[in-house]
């Protein structure tokens, strides 16, 4: 039995989405900042020994830009799972989850299966302006699985992650699957 799922990534521009996949995919890591133009995405497998399984996961990794919001219901339509990034040195890019990416994919994506928050750049102790309080409210408004502080700069956290949502999505197909095991 193999599993794919997809992931998408969303939230504000430079919060660091395209430096956690390709930390998770390559490990890899870029100071230079290159802002995405419209959509990539990447594919890479993850083993968790706990049930023995092996999940293929498509990345998708979206452009934060306004302008090209209009746009991305295509591209987050069919994803399993999301992953809302902020930065832990910029309190706007938090709000912004609550305001306007949870507004996008209430209006935009009628189910998925798991949603997780990681609050980017950790790494950056000294310029932190995010307090913990304020984290895990917008974890509960947003109904996540989990909530993660980590870096693709020094990796920490990256690939529990990752792990982590795939869990909560095969664990909640499981459940789907066991309440209705026609489909
Ligand atoms: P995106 O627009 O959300 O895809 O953001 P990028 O991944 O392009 O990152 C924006 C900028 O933040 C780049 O200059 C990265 O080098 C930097 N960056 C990303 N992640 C981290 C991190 O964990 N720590 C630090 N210090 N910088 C980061
Ligand atoms: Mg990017």
């Amino acid at each position: 039995m193999s599993y794919s799922y997809k992931i998408t990534l969303l939230g504000d521009s430079a919060v660091g989405k395209t430096s956690l996949i390709q930390r998770f995919v390559e490990d890899t890591f870029a100071e230079d900042y290159q802002p995405t133009l419209g959509t990539d995405f990447y594919a890479k497998s993850v083993y968790l020994p706990e049930i023995d399984i092996e999940f293929n996961l498509t990345i998708w990794d979206i452009a934060g830009q306004r302008s090209f919001r209009e746009h991305i219901s295509k591209y987050m339509s069919g994803s399993n799972g999301f992953i809302l990034v902020y930065d832990l040195t910029r309190p706007p890019t938090l709000n912004n989850l609550h305001t306007s990416w949870e507004r996008d994919l209430k209006e935009q994506v009628s189910s998925f299966d798991s949603l997780i928050l990681i609050g980017n750049k950790n790494d950056l102790k000294n310029n932190r302006k995010i307090s913990l309080e304020d984290c895990i409210a917008i974890e509960k408004s947003l109904n996540a699985c989990d909530h993660l502080e980590a870096s693709a700069l020094s990796g920490d956290n990256v690939n529990d992650a990752f792990k982590k949502i795939t869990w909560d999505i095969y664990k909640n197909n499981r459940k789907k699957q066991l309440q209705n095991p026609l489909i």
